[in-house]
């Protein structure tokens, strides 16, 4: 099998809340995202996503996606889209770094092979565990307050898991811990995200001020040794997300004793196969982990269901179904959140069925 044509779409996705909101003031409103359709000689057709946390997050942007796969796809016409580790080899050979840029074709690649085997894309991963599995609500920074009131509804919604925006001045960011733990109950998991927002003696400060509360404490600093720093210092259980991209440092990591939970978000480390590898030498590892993306769409939520659906129950700590939280759909058959859990479909490769009638004409169109 071949690949005969690579095409990417535009599409924009609104936040059903108006805005999302995290440390050092950083907020988008509406979240850019790249859909890539893979074509092949076999009428096989598979699709991908990608879509950053805006341009200020991880060192990637939208624009860069489609610039980045302009770059890579007149070289892959011709490859086999089913030989996905040959296939991304060839990706890191042709374009080096730039992962995120990477990630949607590769889970295209791995939407065709599940099509062309007959097989969900979870069961190439490693097979299904249990009917379906557990998400966490993220709560969009915002006064103590009003954070705190955001847990009954999303609790409504079926969430038990709720990961706190933090990462701002540590007197506000320890209300708004005590804050929202005092709505929790039994069963409830509290995850204090700071996205590398504080410095050392901030973050300090942040889990002294924090000692009583039943908190994980996720990405505090900005570097890995700073956040090695504050885990040496603290009881809480404590959570890598930024500064783990890769498998060398998810190694450091785990010769240090630096986290108890992993966040590996499918684009971060460059799409499905890299980020499976990840997950498998967590559950190697003893590494409990957050499967995620950096944001998206139906086909993101897709993916994260199908990377989520076949990691060993106990090792997966929560995921994110982020279609729910845009105002757009964009493809059929896509994964919805059941009373907080999520599950992968049934279906061959993904799953999912793009509308092309939301996604418009390619902006990138090669053959
Ligand atoms: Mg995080």
């Amino acid at each position: 099998m071949k690949i005969t044509r690579i095409a990417a779409y535009q599409v924009d996705l609104p936040l059903h809340e108006g805005s999302y909101k995290w440390s050092g003031g950083k907020s988008v409103d509406v979240f850019d995202s790249t859909v890539v359709r893979v074509e092949t000689d076999e009428g096989v057709v598979g699709h991908g996503e990608v879509c950053p946390l805006g341009p200020f997050y991880l060192p990637s942007y939208a624009a860069g996606v489609r610039a980045g796969i302009a770059e890579l796809a007149p070289d892959l016409i011709g490859e086999d889209p089913t030989q996905i580790r040959k296939l991304v080899g060839r990706m890191d050979a042709l374009l080096k770094g730039h992962a995120y840029v990477k990630s949607a074709v590769d889970i295209a690649c791995w939407d065709i092979l599940g099509q062309v085997s007959g097989l969900p894309v979870c069961t190439l991963l490693g097979g299904r565990y249990g009917d379906d599995f557990v998400l966490y609500r993220a709560i969009s920074q915002e006064s103590p307050e009003a954070m705190a009131s955001r847990v009954a509804g999303y609790r409504a919604e079926g969430y038990r898991r709720f990961q706190l925006k933090v990462g701002a001045d540590p007197e506000t960011d320890i209300a708004r811990i005590h804050a929202v733990a005092a709505q929790l109950e039994q069963g409830d998991r509290l995850i204090a995200d700071a996205n590398t927002g504080w410095l050392m003696h901030d973050a300090m400060r942040v889990v002294q001020g924090v000692r009583d509360v039943d908190v994980y404490i996720e990405q505090p600093c900005l570097s890995y040794e700073e956040c090695l720093s504050i885990r040496r210092h603290t009881d809480h259980p404590f959570v890598l997300d930024e500064s783990v991209d890769g498998m060398p440092i998810l190694l450091r990591g785990h010769s240090d004793g630096a986290m108890d939970v992993v966040n590996i978000k499918i684009s971060k480390f460059g799409g499905l196969t890299k980020a499976a590898q990840a997950r498998d030498l967590c559950v190697s590892l003893g590494i409990a982990m957050t499967i995620e993306d950096s944001w998206g769409g139906d086909i993101v939520t897709a993916a994260i269901a199908h990377l989520a659906h076949s990691t060993p129950t106990q090792y997966l700590f929560t995921a994110t179904d982020f279609n729910s939280y845009v105002t757009r759909s964009i493809a059929e058959g896509a994964p919805q959140r059941n009373n907080g859990r999520l599950k992968a479909s049934s279906r061959s490769g993904l799953g999912i069925e793009p509308m092309f009638d939301v996604l418009g004409k390619p902006v990138l169109d090669i053959s």
